[in-house]
Order: C-alpha cells, then structure tokens, then sequence
C-alpha cells in the first residue's frame, strides 16, 4: 500500500453538475485554500442500473473531455476512476489526509440515495466533513411550500459564482485512478450523431443559439415533434448533467432582452417548473416506487400476457398507432422527444393500454438524453393520472397528429413502411377500406391493419374507470395532502 502524503487536499465529486462556472462545490474548495482533486467516479453499480444507457455514459464522457480540455492549460486533470463511491473514497483517504469533501446534494433514485447515506456514515466515522450544496432553488428537508417560490427567484436572481480557477492549485496525481475498463470506454469514445454532445461548451452554444435565433417560434412550435427539434431549447441534457446551472440559464434569459418577448417569457416559466419537480422529488422520494397519492396504489393495472406483448411493441415503436410508433423510434433513435408527445406515450400506454406507468417510466428513462429523476418520476405520475390532483389528460394519438403533424412529415420520417399513404389515411390506417387497401403502392403492413389498440374503441371501460377511480374518498383524501405537500400557495 503507497504511503500516506499529509498535506491536506480538497476533494470536489462531480456527478449530475459536470461544469467548471458557476459551480458552489468548486468554489468552496478554492475558498478552502488547500490544493483541489477533481474527481469523478463512473461508479459500476450506478452504470448497471435500469434507468441508465450507453447514452448517458457517453454525454457525461462527452462532458469530462471538455473539463479536461478547459483544465489542460492550467496544468491541472480530473481524476476519473471506475469505481463505487465508498470504496474509492475509503482508499482516497488512506492516500491523502483530506478532511473536506464538497459536492452537490443529489436528487437522485434510491441507489444514491442508499450510497449517500453509507457514504454519510463513513464520513463521520473518519472525522471527513461533507459538504454539499443544495441544487437551485431546492430544499432538503422541506415540508410545506411556503416560501419556495420567492427563495427560488431570489436565488436565481443572485450573482452567478465566478471561481478564479485558473488561480486555484490542483492534485494531479493519478496513481489511484482505476481506469474505466477500455471495451466501455472505447463505446464511449465512439460519438453517436444521432444524439447531442454533451460538456460545458456545447452547453453554452446551444444557449447562445437559442437565443440568437431559435427561440422566435418557441411558443408555436413547442407541441410539434418535429418542429421542437429545432424551435425548443433543447438545453435539457445540459441542465440535467449540469453543464450548465439552472442560474447561468435565466440570467443569458434576463438579460438578453428587455421586455421579455412572449416566447422567453415561457421558456422562464419552463426553468421554474424544472426546479419545482425536482423539489416535488426530494421532498417524497418514493415516489420512484410508488404514487405519490397512495390511494393509487392497488389500481387495477392489465398485467396479463396480452398486456405485456401490448407493452413490449409500445416499447419497441411498433403498437399499429403511426403517431405513437414515430415518437418511440424517434426517442430510441436521438434521446429526444417534445413535452407533449412524452405526455401522449404516457397517456397511451397508462389509459389506452391500462399499463402500470412504472414499467412505461423505467423504458423511457432509458432512451431520455435529459433522464432527471426528479422531473421523470413527478411528470410521469402526472401525466398517468395517478396524482389525484391534475385533471385527467388523455390524448388520442390520432388527433394529436392531425393536430401537431398535419402534414405527417414526422410520421413518414420515423414509420417509412406507411410514408406512401395519402395524408387522410396516414394517421389511421386501420380506417382504409380493405378493397381500397388492394389498390395501395404497396401493401399496408399487417400492425397497422390491427393496431394493439383503436383509440376509439378501447378507450370507453378504461375511461369509465380511470374516472370512477379518481372520485374516490381516498384519492381525494390523499389529493388534499399532496396538494399542501407539494403546490406553491397562490
Ligand atoms: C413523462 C415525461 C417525462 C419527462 N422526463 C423528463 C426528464 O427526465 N428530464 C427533463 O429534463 N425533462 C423531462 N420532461 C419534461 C420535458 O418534456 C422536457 O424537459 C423538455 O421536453 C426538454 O426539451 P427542451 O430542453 O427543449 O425544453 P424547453 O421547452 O426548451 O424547456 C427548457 C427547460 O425547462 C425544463 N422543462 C421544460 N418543460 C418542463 C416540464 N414540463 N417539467 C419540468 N421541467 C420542464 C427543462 O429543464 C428544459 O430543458 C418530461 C416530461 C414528461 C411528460
């Protein structure tokens, strides 16, 4: 075992905050005067767990060789090592005599919040101080919402930290990394050109396009799949990786117009809603397991064989629905989907299919570039109506498409074997008269003769429950409590 150096050291964990400005743990350290270790750690029980992909590795990988890119000229160097949290930093310490350990608080699921807590525990057994800081605007602890909402303007309407790191002092040794086994890392390095490329600097460019340029339809185009690429932000992978804090974002916002135009003025009020869920997240976390109103619990989801086909080509993009399929293969294909086409997956799979929204919000975090607990979990349950507090929304796949994609530019894009449909047919193909069928370029094929379901026909006894349901004395009972629980007063 190397010997053990006694100069004191900082150590600054990165996990979901991968940026160098604006960054409190970095700035702590720097205030602390002691020379800084910048670590983070790919940790193998957190990279095998179901909510994650290869894309989420690959963007943080992304974002570290942009760290690593702005730190090289300071002579300094992450340390990235492939290991679990305690037993790395159980070997840290034998290693180096730090006392001080800074990084964010976590909004995360259960795994890391069990590996906080033994993490807590080993910390004060050695005599190591913890410190984390809270994630804009959201508040550990809390048990009513009463001054939320002012704490969190104030907060966002604080001057942004501006850590002098080119003056900082590092540790750059690198005899305790264990290097992230190459047959990972290789697929890693390998960029994927459907996704967007994570770090700080790709980060800003994205803000800058927006707005630049990209922002002026925001408001008119948010609903359409394929229109959103462009018009939308497309700042979530960077808001839930970090690279970029939530602050650094409203205030390129404030101050890039006065007034605020219509369409600025909504994406602000987007940035307060991504804080409010992930603050709806850390004051109850189980909700990754369970609803959030409890009188939900033994709702009568299908969990037969058929279901589970039904669920199985829900998940793959092939359910017979076009409009459906396209927003599945798209989100497979570039990590990315619109606010409202998530909802309507949601809404297909939980009131059409009467699937357990559990097993819908595991498959989609997968494929979600911008997975954040704490928006996923509360978004999912709202959209599924398991809330009891939200009106019921259940979108018809169909009308959303005539709706959001008159055109079917997104349908022909994303489901090719019906793009030679004309426009009337294009959005219910089970419609088409089996004669006229016949007369068809080439033949329809068989999954969208027969559909998993018909929204108009299966919805009726599902309907009929989600609603009786819903006027339950314990739904509203619990409706009461999340309310006070959860919702900002006003
Ligand atoms: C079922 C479901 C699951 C979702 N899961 C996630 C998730 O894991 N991570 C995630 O970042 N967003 C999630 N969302 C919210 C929303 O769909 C995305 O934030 C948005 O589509 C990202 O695109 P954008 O950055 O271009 O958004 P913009 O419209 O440009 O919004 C700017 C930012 O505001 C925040 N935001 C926007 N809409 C919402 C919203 N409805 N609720 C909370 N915050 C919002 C995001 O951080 C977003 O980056 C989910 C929505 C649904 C219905």
């Amino acid at each position: 075992m190397t010997s053990r150096n006694d100069k004191s050291i900082s150590v600054v964990w990165f996990k979901r905050d991968m940026r160098l400005q604006d960054h409190h743990a970095i700035n702590a350290a720097w205030e602390s005067g002691a020379p800084v270790l910048p670590v983070y750690l790919f940790e193998p029980s957190m990279m095998i767990d179901p909510h994650y992909n290869e894309r989420h590795w690959r963007f943080v990988w992304q974002s570290l060789l942009d760290m690593e890119q702005q730190l090289k000229p300071l002579n300094a160097s992450l340390h990235v090592s492939y290991d679990d949290a305690l037993p790395f930093f159980k070997r840290l310490h034998q290693h180096y005599h730090f006392i001080t350990l800074y990084s964010y608080e976590e909004v995360g699921l259960s795994c890391t919040f069990e590996r906080d807590k033994q993490l807590k525990a080993w910390c004060n057994s050695v005599g190591v101080e913890w410190k984390e800081f809270p994630y804009a605007g959201v508040i550990r602890g809390l048990t009513h919402r009463k001054q939320w909402l002012s704490n969190w303007r104030k907060q966002m309407r604080s001057a942004p930290l501006n850590t002098p790191i080119h003056k900082m002092s590092w540790v750059t040794n690198k005899s305790l990394v264990t290097r992230v086994p190459s047959d990972i890392s290789a697929k890693l390095h390998q960029p994927d050109e459907h996704m967007q490329i994570g770090g700080e600097s790709q980060a800003h460019q994205t803000l800058i396009s927006f707005l630049d340029n990209r922002h002026y339809h925001y408001h008119k185009h948010i609903s359409s799949p394929l229109k959103s690429f462009n018009s939308c932000s497309r700042l979530s992978p960077y808001l839930a990786w970090g690279n970029l804090s939530v602050k650094q974002v409203y205030q390129a916002i404030s101050a890039s117009q006065t007034p605020l135009p219509r369409s600025l003025q909504a994406f602000v009020s987007r940035l307060h809603w991504h804080c409010h869920f992930i603050q709806k997240f850390e004051s109850e976390c189980e909700q990754e397991f369970r609803p959030v109103n409890a009188a939900y619990q033994h709702f009568p989801y299908r969990n037969d064989e058929k279901a589970m086909q039904q669920f199985n080509a829900w998940c793959e993009g092939n359910t017979g629905i076009p409009m459906v399929d396209a927003c599945m293969r798209s989100v497979i294909k570039t990590g990315y989907l619109n606010f409202r086409m998530r909802a309507m997956l949601v809404s297909f799979l939980t009131h059409y299919l009467l699937i357990d929204w559990r097993k819908g919000a595991l498959h989609l975090a997968q494929q979600f570039l911008d997975f954040e607990p704490g928006i996923h979990y509360p978004q999912f349950q709202m959209q599924a109506g398991v809330t009891g507090t939200n009106t019921l929304r259940v979108y018809n796949p169909v009308k959303q498409a005539q709706d959001n994609d008159p055109n079917g530019e997104f349908i022909r894009k994303w489901v090719p074997e019906i793009a030679h449909l004309d426009i009337e047919d294009l959005f219910a193909p089970w419609q088409i008269p089996p004669l006229t069928q016949l007369t068809l370029d080439s033949p329809l094929p068989p999954r969208y003769v027969n559909p998993v379901a018909i929204p108009e026909d299966i919805i009726p006894p599902h309907r009929d429950l989600l609603w009786k349901w819903r006027e339950r004395d314990d739904v509203r009972k619990e409706a009461r409590r999340v309310l006070y629980r959860h919702s900002n007063p006003g």
